[in-house]
């Protein structure tokens, strides 16, 4: 059975106890099937959400009413969460803004999901139910939206990043050829999506698995392009081929270096990201290999390094393009080397006579002058005996 292939149920069965018809849905159901480890446990259930959130209270479950208006409920057992949602199905309107309306059928539900392997629902007697073919696709790798493809797609165009990115996931390397096409021919709607949800689709792209597949995908169908200033897949290839960390703002980097500020106005990025990309951006001399060891103690006494060996990878991907012994032997380097910690403190100079005041901060920066000059190797007594004879 799936529900077996879960490591704790217990929670799910209390919930069940006052829900029975609940059923788990979307990519827990897949992911159970897939035999991956499931990391979110959605369920849909018949009951309007005032409902849900009566019964499970008076069982003495803690509710969180995340979002009563769109039906759902967010349960807490044992500090683990469960978001319950009433079925629903989409009211067509005035042809361009759905209406959502609960419903007691199960495969309206499912039929407004993306997917047909995100479709599927599994029931508290470990029934799956499988109303569009959900199980054998992700048997043959096919990832295939539910319904016609283009319609979905202008439903909500944010499909659109979601087939690629559960494609490189779950696919067989030949993205569904109704789906491509359907992704074309919408291009135009892209730009009617909020930044935050293009770059949060954008993102787990970037640190799923085949992103150099993908991003070759994306950009033959043309929603790279649409999506992202100039962007250069080779860049992006350079960098993983060199074996760069995966970080997904790093290789969102490498894709579109030529024009940060773009990026971060589009995308609507952090200032800790923004903040970030400026250090990769910088023209200011960087880490390179030929750095004597004197010199990287003085670096890393002064700044955090990190975004500096983040950035020695584009250096490395720019100008080698795949692995490098010179590089790699220079990191490990880097890494072996210790955190420099300037030995002195406030209390050293009062005991040597510095008065409370403006004076210490002096005769410490006097003290770390020396010391950075010295390659931080100085320990605390050379430190003490070089202030004392430079009064
Ligand atoms: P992951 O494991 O990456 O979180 P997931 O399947 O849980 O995958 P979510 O984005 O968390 O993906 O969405 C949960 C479910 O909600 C999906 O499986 C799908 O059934 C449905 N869904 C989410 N977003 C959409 C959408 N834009 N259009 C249609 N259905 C959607
Ligand atoms: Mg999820």
């Amino acid at each position: 059975g799936l529900l077996e292939r879960l490591p704790d149920r217990k929670g799910l069965d209390r919930i069940w106890s006052v829900l029975p018809e609940a059923r788990l849905v979307g990519g827990s159901v897949r992911d159970l099937l897939a035999g991956v480890p499931v990391h979110d446990l959605d369920l849909a259930t018949p009951e309007p959400p005032e409902e849900v959130q009566r019964r499970l209270e008076g069982a003495g479950i803690r509710v969180i009413p995340t979002g009563l208006s769109h039906g759902t409920v967010t349960a807490v057992l044992d500090s683990v969460t469960y978001e319950i949602t009433t079925l629903r199905r989409d009211e067509e309107t005035d042809g361009r803004h759905a209406v959502v309306v609960w419903t007691q059928d199960w495969t309206e539900d499912a039929a407004r999901r993306d997917f047909t392997i995100n479709a599927m629902s599994l029931d508290r007697h470990d029934r799956l139910h499988d109303y569009f073919g959900g199980q054998e696709d992700l048997r043959s790798r096919q990832v295939r939206f539910v319904g016609d493809a283009s319609r979905r797609i202008a439903e909500d165009a944010l499909r659109a990043l979601r087939f690629f990115r559960f494609d490189a996931r779950y696919g067989s390397g030949r993205p569904d050829t109704a789906a491509c096409e359907a992704v074309s021919e919408q291009l135009g709607l892209i730009g009617t999506l909020s930044a935050e949800r293009v770059a949060s689709e954008l993102f787990r792209i970037l640190s799923g698995p085949r992103l150099a597949e993908t991003i070759a995908a994306m950009a033959a169908v043309g929603l790279l392009q649409v999506i992202l200033p100039n962007p250069d897949p080779a860049a992006l290839n350079r960098l993983l081929n060199c074996g760069a960390p995966g970080k997904p703002l790093l290789r969102l980097f490498a894709l579109c270096h030529e024009s940060s500020r773009v990026l971060f106005g589009r995308l609507k990025l952090s200032n800790a990201d923004a903040a970030r990309i400026a250090v990769w951006a910088s023209d200011k001399p960087a880490l390179s290999p030929g750095m004597s060891d004197d010199d990287l103690r003085r670096l890393r006494a002064e700044q955090d390094l990190d975004p500096l060996v983040e950035r020695s990878w584009l250096q490395q991907a720019r100008l080698t393009g795949g692995p490098d012994r010179i590089w790699d032997g220079f990191r490990s380097r880097l890494q072996a080397l210790p955190q420099p910690q300037f030995p002195l403190s406030g209390k050293d100079a009062l005991a040597h006579g510095i008065l409370p005041g403006p004076g210490i901060g002096q005769w410490l920066k006097k003290g770390r002058d020396w010391w950075m000059a010295q390659g931080c190797l100085p320990d605390r007594a050379q430190c003490l005996a070089y202030l004392v004879a430079h009064p």
